[in-house]
């Protein structure tokens, strides 16, 4: 089967929920603008914890062509856990995908490639699909260590994990220098790492997850990009952070299959 490319756009903590009305208002209606087809491509919003209910309700009321999902979930199931959301709440809540390892987390939460497993196998466990991000800092990159560092963290987050779950995974590629700064990694770059992840999979679960498992390629995505990107063979989509705030714009990554060029 053909693997269906998804475009997620990550808020980050931008957009509160009133305002978030208007973001997806905004952005279905330059979907419909451009003719977008949900069968081409996957559209998915992922907003703060505390816009979750209303995206949900504009979504589901107006039936919009978008999927949503949280940009976090907790490593345990409920409990003594102050400020920490539960995998069973974010489905509660419509959700059906959940970021796991963002660099930002990685950074400002210390988390490891053990809390991101934990994350992801809980996740799985509760019909979450995990996108999980990995990707190297510029040091890492300069030193030529890119494919090792990156293969490592997902060795890290796919332990204990069996081929079925696997397979529902997505894994998104973010080179850290690339988040945020403007600089893009080229299409070349995305994609040696990204079929370098696909290899991984292949050697440790087969042919079946790795021709499954979506890849996503995240750092600094803009519309005028996005179709050198896509044509690569193991680029199943991107994560996109601060043009996922103009709807217009994320609505042209979303709707990449109609690009002069494509
Ligand atoms: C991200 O937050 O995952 C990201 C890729 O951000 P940006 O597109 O702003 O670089």
């Amino acid at each position: 089967m053909p693997r269906k490319p998804l475009i997620a756009g990550n808020w980050k903590m931008n957009v509160n929920h009133i305002e978030s009305v208007g973001l997806v208002q905004k952005l279905a209606w330059a979907l419909t603008d451009l003719k977008f087809d949900p069968k081409k491509a996957e559209c998915l919003v992922i907003p703060p914890f505390t816009d979750l209910r209303t995206v949900q309700i504009v979504i589901e009321g107006d039936r919009l062509p978008i999927s949503w999902g949280a940009q976090d979930v907790s490593e345990h199931q409920n409990g003594a856990y102050t400020g920490d959301v539960s995998a069973d709440m974010l489905v509660k809540l419509g959700c059906t995908y959940v970021v796991i390892g963002h660099s930002e987390r990685r950074q400002y939460h210390n988390e490891s490639d053990r809390t991101v497993n934990e994350k992801s196998r809980l996740a799985l466990d509760k019909a979450l699909t995990p996108i999980i991000c990995v990707g190297e800092g510029l040091g890492v990159r300069r030193a030529g260590e890119h494919v090792e560092f990156t293969l490592d963290q997902v060795r890290g987050a796919l332990e204990d994990i069996a081929a079925d779950a696997a397979a529902k995974i997505v894994i998104a590629y973010e080179p850290v220098w690339a988040i945020g700064t403007g600089e893009v990694a080229t299409p070349d770059d995305a994609q040696e790492v990204c079929g370098a992840i696909r290899e991984e999979l292949r050697t440790r679960y087969g042919d079946d997850v790795a021709d499954a498992v979506r890849i996503l390629y995240g750092g600094s995505v803009k519309a005028s990009g996005i179709v050198a990107l896509m044509v690569k063979d193991d680029v199943d989509g991107v994560l996109v952070g601060g043009a996922s705030l103009d709807p217009q714009e994320f609505a042209l990554i979303t709707r990449f299959y109609e690009s002069p060029n494509s």
